[in-house]
């Protein structure tokens, strides 16, 4: 089923030409047209669904520094501040909040990790704080347990899923860019070996740029165009509970469960990582290069079925721009919910805070996460096709940096001075052996 989502309305004509279209109205996608409809660039955000439907309304909202990769932490950092701004200039509420995230565990490797990462933290001016067992004990207080110790990331925090990129559409229309939904791109012209027209089912518009943010179908539009972006999705199942009677914290994450409030009180529970590979001819063509991944992360994961090949996002064929594409057949990326995940997660949620127990479930989805082989998104134009910018393969944590990724993507395209460093982003770092670093997530 699909998570809760606010819809926004669809700009009534498609332009004939415009300065950068951008392909994906995901968190990505939005805050990408978003930032260079600031800048006065003329903007078309074309989505095959509905703005937010796939990844972006689908994962628990946490906006966080804590245990980042370190190439991902400078985009993590100026994203906390872009979401604040973000609502201060347009009005629009994306639900983001300060709220801290706690982190508890009675692992000692684990909490070595944590702490070995405060120590990296520190260097960068990121603060984070090690719990003892009683701090640990007192910011937990509402599990009722005693815990070896934890983290407490005070400056991080949590946005709301189901509002975060319809608000941010809203204030890509305000600003006169336009959000066409219902409207799958089939591909792309060149001339002369530069884009220079994104196709739709809709018809063509002109244009010299394009920002591929289209998440888990981003390799098999690359592989039109015998781009070589290495992609495997993971589909990961959440649950949402109505609003517990008394406070519990607002993001708390352990090993058995993890926990989100949203902004009706409701909450998102899930096991962090847990999910099933659905057999595929992308996943098949990629594994060599995802198997260092997957080995660190087997014990969390288990295989899957054929879904992922029925739902078409990792299409190995080549499409016709004159028919419909698999992105017209499957508008909305919409797996099945694992039903013993759902099971498992609400029992170890109300085990581990017994509060929920009188809280009742209201939803379950589940989410193609679209990973790269290294943990890391893929950002940069192509060199095998001018024009063409690709942004995607966010690994499971590209909600919270959603501001910064796009604010740097706009970078790019405009040719401005880039708020991060773009290089440990740039995905010619498949095709090189530095991109054997897989990150932490
Ligand atoms: C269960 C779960 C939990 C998660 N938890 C977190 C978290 O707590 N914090 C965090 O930071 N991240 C989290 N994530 C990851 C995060 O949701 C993603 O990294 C992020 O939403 C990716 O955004 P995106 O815009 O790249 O992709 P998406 O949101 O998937 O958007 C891509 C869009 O492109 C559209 N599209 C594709 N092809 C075409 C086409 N040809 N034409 C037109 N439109 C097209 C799709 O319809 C889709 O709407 C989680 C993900 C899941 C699934």
């Amino acid at each position: 089923m699909p998570a809760p989502l606010v819809l926004v309305e669809t700009s009534p004509d498609l332009p004939a030409s415009a300065d950068v279209v951008v392909i994906g109205g995901g968190i990505i996608g939005a805050f990408t047209a978003y930032y260079l409809a600031k800048r006065g660039m003329k903007v078309a955000l074309v989505e095959k669904g509905h703005v937010g439907a796939e990844q972006s309304s689908r994962n628990w909202g946490w906006c966080r520094q804590q245990n980042r990769d370190a190439r991902e932490l400078p985009m993590a950092t100026k994203s906390l501040e872009l979401w604040e701004q973000f609502s201060a200039q347009t009005g629009e509420q994306t639900g983001f909040t300060r709220c801290g995230l706690l982190y508890l565990s009675n692992d000692e490797k684990e909490l070595a990790g944590w702490a070995r990462w405060g120590e990296f933290a520190r260097t960068v001016n990121v603060t984070t704080h090690m719990l003892t067992a009683q701090q640990a004990a007192e910011r937990g207080r509402a599990t009722g347990k005693q815990w070896k110790g934890g983290v407490f990331a005070p400056t991080d925090g949590i946005a709301d899923p189901s509002r975060a990129a319809p608000a941010v559409a809203r204030a890509i229309m305000a600003l006169g860019a336009t959000v066409h939904q219902g409207c799958a791109v089939r591909g792309i012209e060149t001339e002369g070996g530069r884009l220079s027209a994104v196709v739709t089912e809709k018809g063509t518009i002109r244009t010299r740029l394009a920002v591929l943010a289209a998440g888990a179908w981003a390799s098999s539009f690359c592989r039109q165009y015998g781009i070589r972006f290495p992609q495997a999705t993971v589909r990961q199942t959440v649950l949402s509970v109505s609003a517990p009677r008394q406070e519990i914290p607002s993001a708390l994450h352990t090993a058995g469960a993890s926990m989100t409030r949203r902004s009706d009180g409701s909450y998102t529970l899930a096991i962090s990582g847990r999910g099933r590979v659905d057999v595929t001819p992308q996943l098949l063509g990629f594994s060599a290069q995802f198997l260092p991944m997957f080995h660190r992360r087997w014990r969390n994961l288990a295989p899957g079925g054929l879904e992922g090949w029925r739902s078409g996002h990792e299409s190995w064929k080549r499409w016709r721009l004159d028919q419909p594409t698999p992105m017209e057949r499957m508008r909305v990326l919409d797996p099945t919910a694992d039903v013993s995940t759902v099971a498992l997660t609400y029992k170890r949620a109300v085990e581990l805070v017994p509060l929920l127990k009188d809280a009742c479930v209201t939803a379950a989805w589940a989410g193609y996460v679209d990973s790269t082989p290294d943990g890391v998104p893929g950002i940069g134009e192509m060199a095998s096709l001018p024009g063409l910018i690709l942004a995607a393969g966010f690994s499971g944590h590209g909600f919270g940096i959603g501001p910064g990724a796009g604010h740097l993507i706009a970078d790019i395209v405009s040719g401005m001075t880039p708020i991060v460093d773009p290089r440990p982003y740039h995905p010619d770092r498949f095709h090189t052996s530095a991109w054997g670093k897989v990150a932490d997530f």
